[in-house]
């Protein structure tokens, strides 16, 4: 049988406990009061780091847990089950940190540990108004000066950039060369130039915290530049299978909320003299859901397989987040209908979990760009 949790040790399973138990306890209850809002919450991020589910993967020799994929990827999930926002939003910070510890050049100790409390948050800076799915055409620029570097620019979209403090951006070193001129580089709100935008107002994730600011004559120190050029790009889409393959996590998470909600509601709520799942109609309705979430489980766990031995992950997270996303934009939306028009109100988890799911077929690339990994891949192996 296919079963990826039978690698998780003692350790990542209490891990994994410890966050269910949080988003639970902690996320359940306060979730839709934070998108009524529209609220960020940064306490959580706070208390989250407390509960010990900010440093899962960050290495031991930085104070952190250690722990591999799996563990991260269904700690995360338990916490999306109750508000994938939150979830996405933590995670960022996570992995934003994780990243600085790794690849930075200079003392980052303080700053690691100010992350790990939550002190400090981290976010990672791709998009920019002007390039979202073609990352290689950003324009934000990088110019050497003296030992450091000068960078100007401006990024949208950006997870946590309502509060971050320390944010992996990209920029371009050498304007016109593409994908080789990108680097990457630890970035603070602290320092001159550095300026924040209001962050944005759309429906569903006010969790998430997506923002932007403007770097405008922001000084780098050398020990700053966290990938060189052509590295950065490499970097951002190595680490992008991962982010892909957690996201179709979350959206199996939510499906299954919305699939249990709907259930138990079904069974009780009576349509014509019986309950409305013993119409067979709306029965095979929620089946259909369930084997969607089946499959979507199986591309998922197969994707984070790969990912944590370190395998070629690009074509499993393509076509896991591909379709994690379109079963859950349509199990959720299918789960409100069996509910009829209970399942609209706001103390269920529905409506704020079809958002989300919503939100997912943009993060960390959008449907249409894996459409695209998984066609060029067709298209090399079997071109002549
Ligand atoms: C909630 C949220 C959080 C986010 N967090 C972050 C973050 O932390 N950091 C970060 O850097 N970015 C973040 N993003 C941005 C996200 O990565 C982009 O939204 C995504 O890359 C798509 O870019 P775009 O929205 O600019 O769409 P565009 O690139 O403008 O694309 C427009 C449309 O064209 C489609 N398209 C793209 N390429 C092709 C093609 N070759 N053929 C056909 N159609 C195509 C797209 O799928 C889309 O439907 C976040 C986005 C959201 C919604």
């Amino acid at each position: 049988m296919f079963d990826i949790d039978h690698s998780l040790t003692e350790t990542e399973r209490a891990a994994i406990a410890r966050a269910g138990d949080f988003a639970t306890a902690y996320v359940a209850p306060r979730a839709q009061a934070w998108q009524d809002a529209y609220e960020f919450p940064r306490q959580a991020l706070v208390d989250a780091c407390a509960a010990g589910l900010a440093d899962l993967e960050l290495s031991t020799a930085h104070g952190g847990q250690g722990l591999g994929f799996i563990a991260k990827l269904r700690a995360f999930e338990a916490i999306a089950r109750q508000d994938m926002a939150f979830s996405f939003s933590l995670i960022n910070h996570h992995n934003s940190m994780t990243r600085i510890a790794r690849d930075a050049k200079g003392d980052v100790r303080d700053l690691i540990a100010a992350m790990r409390q939550g002190e400090i948050i981290g976010c990672t800076a791709l998009t920019e108004p002007g390039a979202g799915s073609d990352f290689a055409a950003i324009k934000t620029t990088a110019q050497k000066d003296g030992d450091g570097w000068i960078l100007n620019g401006s990024k949208a979209w950006i997870t946590n950039a309502a509060v971050a403090g320390a944010v992996i951006c990209y920029a371009q070193t050498e304007p016109g060369s593409g994908w080789r001129g990108i680097a990457a580089f630890l970035v603070r709100d602290e320092r001159a130039g550095f300026v924040r935008e209001a962050p944005f107002r759309f429906h569903g994730g006010s969790a998430i915290g997506a923002g932007g600011f403007r770097l405008e004559n922001y000084r780098a120190k050398a020990d700053e530049m966290l990938q060189p050029p052509g590295a950065g790009f490499k970097a951002a889409m190595a680490g992008i299978n991962g982010a892909r393959t957690y996201v179709a996590g979350m959206c199996c998470a939510m499906l299954d909320a919305g699939i249990e909600t709907a259930a138990r509601y079904a069974t009780q709520r009576r349509i014509f003299g019986q309950p409305v799942l013993e119409h067979q109609g709306q029965r095979w309705a929620l089946a259909d859901s369930a084997t969607d979430l089946e499959a979507a489980r199986l591309l998922t766990d197969k994707a984070a397989s790969i990912v944590q031995q370190g395998g070629d992950a690009v074509l499993a997270a393509a076509h896991c987040k591909k379709f994690a996303v379109r079963v859950a934009l349509k199990g959720l939306a299918d789960c409100i209908q069996l509910m009829g028009a209970e399942g609209l109100k706001n103390t269920h988890v529905l409506g704020r979990h079809l958002t989300n799911a919503k939100l997912c077929a943009f993060t960390d690339g959008s449907t249409e760009i894996q459409n695209e990994r998984i066609g060029r891949f067709l298209m090399e192996k079997f071109s002549e």
